[in-house]
């Protein structure tokens, strides 16, 4: 919290920057103005001070990284459960943490129950869990949780944080970051560290034309927000050895300046990278006729349909649906391609998949070159007979049929 710098030769304590700050950032303590991690620097102190003490210091090479160590995961929860994208996060740091010998912590916010779930954070390999539970933090409110999150950060002081990229995730890490006036990689699709604790965070950019290496090299903690079913889960531990710790929470933690009027829980549905069978439809599938065979050999298999972006953008399907580098991210136990080329910005995305079957009539198609079980062949004469296939297996009258 070294950005903002107070001159006490200037200043005269007369406490107009602690009344006039609106987070309550600021306080006089043994005749100096001191600063806490609720500071959004909105630079209010530095406009109201009537002595000009104040002024705002963007410093590099200021932070002393041995200060800053560990992992930290928000353990964020869904429904009373946690989301499985924090087991993919504590499975990736634990492999970096290996590499500098660091811990891999968790901090988790939720109303009754929570402490629960934190219990089963220890079975997956973390160090230690910490728990802010109340009432008041029942629904996601940016601002209270914010506020807890950075309680967590301020005393344990990680080197990084992780952070699902989910709805909720995208919401809070920016109001972090700022907070701790540091840098945050949004979105990422690899991690990595040097050995000076720097992580390295991968992820496309200028619309998925290129990778990024991106480093966060001058400032702690290092905020990493890290698309869901990108990374292998951690595998659970043998007998944990590790503790829950439970944080006190003030009533100005849940203290909201959100007032939730009320709570509509949507239906659940299995989103695309939940799925674990998926028929993805591609250009060769060109019209209506193709997509609704593909749709029927998904719906034969229990699966979903997906698309390749060409598809979506010509009406086929929504972007909920479309694989790839600006679509999401998919980890099936079987994935069918129909029609697909296998262009790298797909493929990138699905190659996680058990086992990949491609159907294409170019036999030099790039999507063989990934896949387990290579069909060239025409798709209007093959989904069918698949989806027979499919169906008479389910109905038990199996005649062989053979592709
Ligand atoms: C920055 C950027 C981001 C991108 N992001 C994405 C993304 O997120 N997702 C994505 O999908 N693409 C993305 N793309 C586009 C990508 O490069 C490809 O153009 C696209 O994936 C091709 O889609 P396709 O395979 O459906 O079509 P095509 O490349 O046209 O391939 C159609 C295939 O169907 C085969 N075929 C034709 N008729 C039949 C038939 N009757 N039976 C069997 N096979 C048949 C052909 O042999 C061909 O291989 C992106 C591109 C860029 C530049």
């Amino acid at each position: 919290m070294d950005f903002l710098k107070f001159d006490s030769d200037k200043c005269s304590l007369c406490g107009i920057c602690v009344k006039k700050c609106p987070f309550g950032a600021l306080s006089i303590e043994s005749n100096t103005i001191v600063l806490n991690e609720k500071c959004r620097m909105c630079r209010l102190c530095i406009r109201n001070c009537p002595e000009k003490a104040i002024h705002f210091e963007q410093q590099i090479n200021s932070v002393d990284k041995n200060v800053w160590r560990n992992f930290l995961i928000f353990a964020e929860q869904e429904r009373g459960d946690i989301h499985p994208v924090v087991f993919e996060l504590l499975g990736e740091a634990r492999k970096m943490a290996a590499k500098v010998g660091y811990q891999v912590r968790c901090v988790i916010i939720g109303g009754t129950g929570t402490s629960e779930n934190a219990r089963k954070l220890l079975e997956y390999g973390a160090d230690k869990v910490y728990v802010y539970e109340h009432p008041g933090f029942e629904t996601f409110r940016a601002d209270c949780y914010s506020d807890a999150v950075s309680d967590c950060i301020a005393s344990v002081k990680p080197s990084s944080v992780l952070i699902g990229a989910t709805s909720l995730g995208r919401s809070l890490a920016p109001r972090l970051s700022t907070r701790f006036h540091t840098g945050l990689t949004a979105d990422c699709t690899t991690l990595d560290i040097k050995a000076n604790t720097d992580m390295i965070q991968i992820r496309p950019a200028f619309g998925g034309n290129i990778m990024a290496q991106i480093a966060i090299t001058h400032s702690r903690p290092q905020f990493a927000t890290v698309r869901y079913r990108v990374m292998d889960p951690a595998a659970k531990v043998p007998h944990p050895t590790s503790e829950v710790i439970r944080c006190p929470v003030s009533e100005d933690m849940v203290r909201s300046k959100i007032g939730v009027v009320s709570v509509n829980i949507l239906e659940k549905k299995k989103t695309l990278e939940e799925e674990e069978i998926i028929v993805a439809v591609g250009r060769g599938a060109g019209n209506e006729a193709g997509a609704a065979i593909c749709r029927e050999l998904a719906e034969a298999l229990g699966g979903q349909l997906a698309y390749t972006r060409p598809m979506v953008e010509n009406g086929f399907g929504d972007t909920a649906h479309q694989i790839g580098l600006s679509g999401r991210t998919v980890r099936p136990k079987l994935i069918i391609t129909c029609g697909v080329s296998g262009a790298i910005q797909f493929t990138s995305c699905m190659t996680g998949a058990e086992y990949i079957v491609a159907i294409n009539n170019d036999p030099n198609a790039q999507i063989f070159k990934c896949a387990n079980y290579c069909i060239v062949h025409d798709l209007y004469e093959i989904v069918p007979r698949l989806t027979s296939l499919v169906k008479n297996r389910k109905e038990g009258n199996d005649h062989g049929i053979s592709l």
